[in-house]
Formats: C-alpha cells, sequence, structure tokens
C-alpha cells in the first residue's frame, strides 16, 4: 500500500459516514491523485482554476471536482465543464457568471457561500450584511443551474482550540439562519464545509458535513 493509500485509509476510520472527504490535491500531481483515486476516493478540491485545467482533463472522468479557492469571473468559463461543486461564491457577481456559463452547458452546478468567520483579515468570504444582500438579489431573480446549497468557512489558522470551535460554530449558526430565512424549502440546502488536515475534527464537532483535507492526505 502506497503512502497516499494508507494515510486515506486512516483518516476515513477517524471521519463519520456522513461526512464528506475532499482529497485537497494542490501541488501535488496527477499520479499522486491517481493513487488516491484508485484506492477508491473519487472526490478531489483544487484551489487554482490553473492547477484543475491541468490536471481534470488528463484524470477519469467520474472523479467530482470540487473548485475550493477564490475565483474570479473570468476563470468561471474555463472551470464550469470540470467542476460540480465551487465552495467560494462571495458576492453575486461570481454567482451571476456561473449561472451564465452553466446554463451554456445545460449543467447545475452546486455551489456554497463562502463566509468570512476567521479574525484574519487576508481569508475570504461573505459578512451577514452582503449575505443578506446576495440573497435580496437572488430572491428576486432566481437562477436555475447556479444552485446555492450550504455554507464554506476557514477558521483563523491558530492553535487555540477554543477559538477554532468557536468560528466553526459561529459558520453552524449562520447556516441555520440562512437556511430558516432563505432556504426553508430547499432540503438540499444542507451543508457546511469547514474543517482541514489540522482542525477537521473540531469542525466534525460543530457539524460539518464537508471536510477538505490536503496534507494530511498527500502529505
Ligand atoms: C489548501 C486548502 C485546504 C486543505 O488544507 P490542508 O491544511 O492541506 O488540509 C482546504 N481548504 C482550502 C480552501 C484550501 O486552500
Amino acid at each position: 500500500m502506497g503512502n497516499i493509500t494508507s494515510r486515506l485509509t486512516e483518516l476515513k476510520k477517524s471521519v463519520p459516514e456522513h461526512v464528506k472527504i475532499i482529497a485537497v490535491s494542490k501541488y501535488h500531481s496527477v499520479d499522486e491523485i491517481k493513487e488516491a483515486y484508485d484506492a477508491g476516493h473519487r472526490f478531489f478540491g483544487e484551489n487554482r482554476a490553473q492547477e484543475l485545467l491541468d490536471k481534470a482533463p488528463v484524470l477519469p472522468a467520474d472523479i467530482e471536482w470540487h473548485f475550493i479557492g477564490h475565483l474570479q469571473t473570468n476563470k468561471v468559463k474555463q472551470i464550469i465543464p470540470y467542476v460540480s461543486w465551487i465552495h467560494s461564491i462571495d458576492s453575486y457577481k461570481i454567482l451571476k457568471t456561473v449561472e451564465k456559463e452553466a446554463s451554456k452547458l445545460n449543467k447545475t452546478i452546486k455551489l456554497l457561500l463562502q463566509f468570512h468567520i476567521a479574525k484574519e483579515t487576508t481569508k475570504y468570504g461573505l459578512d451577514i450584511e452582503e449575505a443578506t444582500e446576495l440573497m435580496k438579489k437572488l430572491h428576486q431573480k432566481p437562477l436555475k443551474f447556479a444552485q446555492p446549497l450550504g455554507l464554506m468557512g476557514m477558521a483563523t489558522y491558530t492553535d487555540d482550540q477554543s477559538r477554532i470551535s468557536e468560528e466553526f460554530n459561529e459558520l453552524n449558526r449562520l447556516f441555520q439562519w440562512m437556511k430558516g430565512l432563505w432556504f426553508k424549502d430547499i432540503p438540499d440546502f444542507k451543508e457546511i464545509s469547514m474543517g482541514m488536515s489540522d482542525d477537521y475534527p473540531i469542525a466534525i464537532s460543530a457539524g460539518s458535513t464537508m471536510i477538505r483535507v490536503g496534507s494530511r492526505i498527500f502529505g
């Protein structure tokens, strides 16, 4: 068994069934991704458009690709043919662009709204006010191909476990608030993407449904 396979197997033992593991393959080669694929894994994440475009076309078509990085509108068109999920929707403009490009391919794209929960200003994401504005616009003009199904967030990079826990709990509260206010009638609005290699157990305790794990799988 290769290292990637054994790390993936170990990780799966420690993660409940209902939590989806997105293997974040950024900086890692097609061969490394293939090892995880051959071990049965199908959910992969990339955070840069160019890297996704270099890898996705030469890998098996039944991989479910998750785009998890900050996305510029001019990159949307290129990645839409490959991605199933985009975790990093942080403006109405990007949402509209996804709708436009997805409609051209008649393809539904599953989306998560990224919220800014960390203390660091370097991280992207919506606050409550921005999310409210975005939802009002969405409500006036519902989209067909771009489907928001939950929230995503990243905790502050810190050793302070209680702070990380607070931030993940805050994202869960934001999710409940959004669900109650805007997505009551959409049963599939149920995803909370939070947790990475160093903090995924805390995220799972706080209600994560998708963890994005890179280094713990790929080294
Ligand atoms: C790189 C990355 C991850 C994975 O980070 P690891 O610490 O390697 O697990 C998760 N989410 C996003 C948005 C990333 O860019």
